[in-house]
């Protein structure tokens, strides 16, 4: 038996699929795999409760309306104070795009507004106008140690995402659209709650990030080297793609 092991909660993962969101999970079981970490995942559906005790990242892709609509509900009946008390004892929680809209207050339709978790201060407003579509990439200095990193994707998204003043955002939009498509502001971090609009799936196009989360999950300062020919090439090629 593995010494540690990586204990995630998939929220909805059929449902909150777009963009092959889930394959963000295969890529940390992977990568846990390949170094001898033990990986779990435990999937929370419909009705079913999560218990905050039990896991170390939390993670919700990203969805159409009318799905997100149905986590949404779901989410705020069955999973909201389990998954504030998550956030509160420091698991990773990680929300891509319709998953990353639900973590803040809401996300507002022409005629209806979807509730959120409240895990972090932001609000979504649906745009009548384009889509925010297109190669993205953006700079982070996730250990806030003047280290700045490039996490490069591509998004898709009508809702257009307004951080509350006292939050900060995941990142700087080198190329993209990010929150709003003018702000220059993209996703957010609270600790150890994460937003994002970046697809690609997110972490095979930035096997470091994915690292990165799996240092922080399991609280280890290092992991042991992987042979990262293939991911780089990825990396590469999103970046090429967002021109940066
Ligand atoms: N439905 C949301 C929007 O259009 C999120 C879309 C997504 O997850 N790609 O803004």
């Amino acid at each position: 038996m593995a010494e540690r092991t990586l204990r995630v909660c998939a929220l909805y993962p059929d449902v909150m699929n777009i963009y092959a969101d889930r394959g963000n999970l295969l890529m940390l079981e992977r990568r846990c795999a390949w170094r001898g970490i033990g990986f779990a995942v435990t999937a929370a559906g419909f009705g079913e409760r999560v218990d905050p005790q039990a896991h170390d990242l939390f993670y919700l892709g990203g969805g159409q309306d009318r799905d997100q609509r149905l986590c949404a509900l779901d989410l705020v009946q069955t999973k909201r104070d389990a998954l504030h008390a998550a956030a509160d004892r420091g698991a990773l929680v990680l929300g891509v795009c319709g998953g990353y809209q639900l973590l803040g207050h809401g996300y507002a339709l022409a005629d209806e507004i979807i509730p959120g978790l409240g895990l972090v201060d932001l609000e979504t407003i649906r745009s009548d106008g384009p889509r925010l579509i297109g190669n993205v990439a953006i700079e982070v200095d996730l250990d806030e140690d003047g280290k700045r990193r490039v996490l490069a994707g591509f998004e898709n998204h009508a809702g257009h995402t307004q951080l509350g003043g006292g939050e900060q955002p995941l990142g700087r939009v080198l190329k993209g659209h990010g929150n709003t498509g003018s702000s220059g502001a993209e996703g957010v971090r609270r600790g150890s709650v994460i937003g994002t609009y970046l697809h690609g799936p997110l972490l095979p196009k930035n096997a470091w990030f994915a690292d990165w989360l799996i240092r922080r999950a399991l609280g280890v300062e290092e992991l042991a080297p992987l042979d990262d020919t293939l991911e780089d090439a990825a990396h590469a090629e999103a970046r090429r793609a967002a021109n940066v």
